[in-house]
């Protein structure tokens, strides 16, 4: 090889060596500039998900707040503001299983305004559903357990669950109430009314044949008998006593004073 040769063989080398160093800083260059582009878009998805997210968050409370809202309107009975009975029926089912499955007494009382055809004769429909909302705000302020609940059974009727309660409690709790209201005046335009209510009550360990129907009737039963001892008391099924038969039994007709 001459030296001339050995000269343009350096060069080819050196073009070339340059030539590769060149392509590898290019590679190098480019490989940076599409990391960062991908670390950008990242970062912007990042962002994204996080807004969307929180998006997402906002509306689930949204929903579940109009959910609570839906539920507590189908539950609450117009007139009242009491549970209404498709809240009774739902919630004795569960009270059930959970009086069976903890073998502890659930009781059911049901209170019934006495003579009120006779209160919406003399004051009218709209005079008796104010009636009906007054002596439903007092029996709701005089349930003391949160797991105690009132339902606007029907028409004047309504329906106490008393979780872990067995009937002396129970007949304690109608007994209050009762009292209560008796002392009372209920006010409907000028007038100022005394009112009362008969009381039924039932209370027993749940086993696997109980239902709310026979819960019920039983305390219908111990209702149908306060009413015929004169009204204004409590009774409880099966009778084991007259809370109140003595002091308070009457045939009279709601008092009214203007
Ligand atoms: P008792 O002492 O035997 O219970 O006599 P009562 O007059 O209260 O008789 P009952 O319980 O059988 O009658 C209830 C009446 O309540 C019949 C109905 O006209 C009236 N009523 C039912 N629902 C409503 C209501 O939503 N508003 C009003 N104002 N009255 C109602
Ligand atoms: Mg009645
Ligand atoms: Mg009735």
């Amino acid at each position: 090889m001459t030296l001339l040769d050995w000269i343009e063989f350096r060069t080819i080398v050196a073009a070339l060596t340059g030539g590769f160093v060149s392509a590898i800083a290019f590679s190098s260059w480019l490989i940076y500039k599409y990391r960062r582009r991908i670390e950008r878009m990242e970062a912007q998805l990042d962002n994204i998900i996080q807004e969307r997210t929180l998006e997402l968050q906002i509306t689930l409370q949204e929903l579940a707040e109009k959910n609570e809202l839906l539920e507590a309107q189908s539950t609450t009975d117009a007139l009242s503001g009491v549970r209404n009975r498709a809240y009774f029926d739902r919630k004795m089912v569960a009270e059930l299983n959970r009086s069976r499955r903890e073998q502890r007494p659930l009781a059911v009382v049901l209170l019934d305004i006495d003579f009120f055809k006779q209160v919406n004769d003399d004051f009218g429909h709209l005079a008796g559903d104010q009636i009906i909302r007054q002596v439903a705000e007092l029996i709701q302020s005089n349930l003391k357990r949160c797991s105690d609940h009132v339902c606007r059974y029907g028409g004047e009727e309504f329906a106490l669950i008393l979780p872990n309660t067995d009937t002396v409690g129970a007949v304690e709790v109608a007994e209050r109430i009762r009292a209560l209201l008796a002392a009372a005046a209920l006010h409907v335009a000028e007038h100022q009314l005394a009112v009362t209510i008969s009381a039924g009550c039932y209370a027993a360990n749940a086993d696997a044949d109980s239902s709310p129907e026979y819960y019920i009737h039983c305390a219908d039963k111990a209702l149908y008998q306060a009413k015929n001892a004169g009204r204004n008391q409590v009774i409880s099924y099966p009778s084991l006593f007259n809370a109140s038969a003595s002091d308070t039994a009457s045939k009279e007709q709601p008092h009214v004073s203007s």
